[in-house]
């Protein structure tokens, strides 16, 4: 038989239990919408590299892997300044494969896949230089996995960035079947940050202030997105 002084001291273990777990609900919930997640890792990867030099410049030769390593430092350096995590896959010109290798792309892509997972990567942006035939084709474009519902969401904030900033026409981020927007389940982008096929924007694309200012319109996307997501 419990006696009332015992009954009391029941109820209110129960309801002790039921206000911590209130309040840890609570806390839980406030700390991943309201809390900025500290130490958030970035994964940057510099598109080619080695003997995969990319696009090539049509009037300045200057080669696609050479300029996307540029990019992916000056991007490296502006998402540190705001206190993110930052990984680059590629942090020389040299590819992430043994020379020689037969199949060398393919443990190109398997290394920079290897390199994401190791960082627990929250993001990945891939960085690379479009080409066309069509030497009129222009403006950066920015590329998503179509099963990742988050990635698109990312791909979108970064071009509406892009678009805003750029003088150049207002594209749409889009759908890509590109290895590296699949090889991972964290929201993952291609970043083609303009046409070497076109003359003028490969003068812009060489430019050092053009460069800054894509990267700093990538981190401003890069922002909205962690702000959108309530991260
Ligand atoms: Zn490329």
């Amino acid at each position: 038989m419990f006696t009332k002084k015992k009954i009391t001291i029941f109820s209110l273990i129960i309801m002790v239990t039921l206000l911590t777990t209130m309040i840890f609900f609570n806390d839980s919930t406030s700390f991943v919408y309201l809390s900025p997640k500290p130490n958030y890792t970035i994964v940057i990867d510099a598109g080619h590299g080695g003997i995969d030099g990319g696009s090539i410049g049509k009037t300045t030769n200057v080669k696609e892997s050479d300029l996307n390593l540029i990019y992916a430092q000056k991007l490296e350096k502006n998402l540190e300044q705001i206190g993110f995590n930052v990984v680059q896959t590629r942090k020389n010109k040299d590819g992430l494969y043994t020379l020689g290798t037969k199949n060398y792309k393919k443990e190109d892509m398997l290394n920079r896949k290897n390199i994401i997972e190791q960082a627990n990567a929250d993001i990945v942006i891939s960085i690379h230089m479009n080409s066309f035939v069509s030497a009129s084709s222009k403006g950066a474009q920015v590329f998503y996995d179509s099963n990742n519902e988050v990635g698109k969401q990312m791909a979108i904030a970064i071009q509406t960035q892009l678009n805003n900033g750029l003088d150049g026409p207002k594209k749409s981020a889009s759908a890509g079947d590109y290895y590296l927007v699949k090889c991972t389940t964290a929201p993952a982008v291609i970043v083609e940050c303009g046409f070497l096929s076109n003359p003028t924007e490969e003068q812009l694309l060489i430019n050092d202030e053009y460069q800054d200012k894509i990267c700093y319109l990538i981190m401003c996307g890069v922002l909205d997105f962690f702000e959108i997501n309530n991260y």
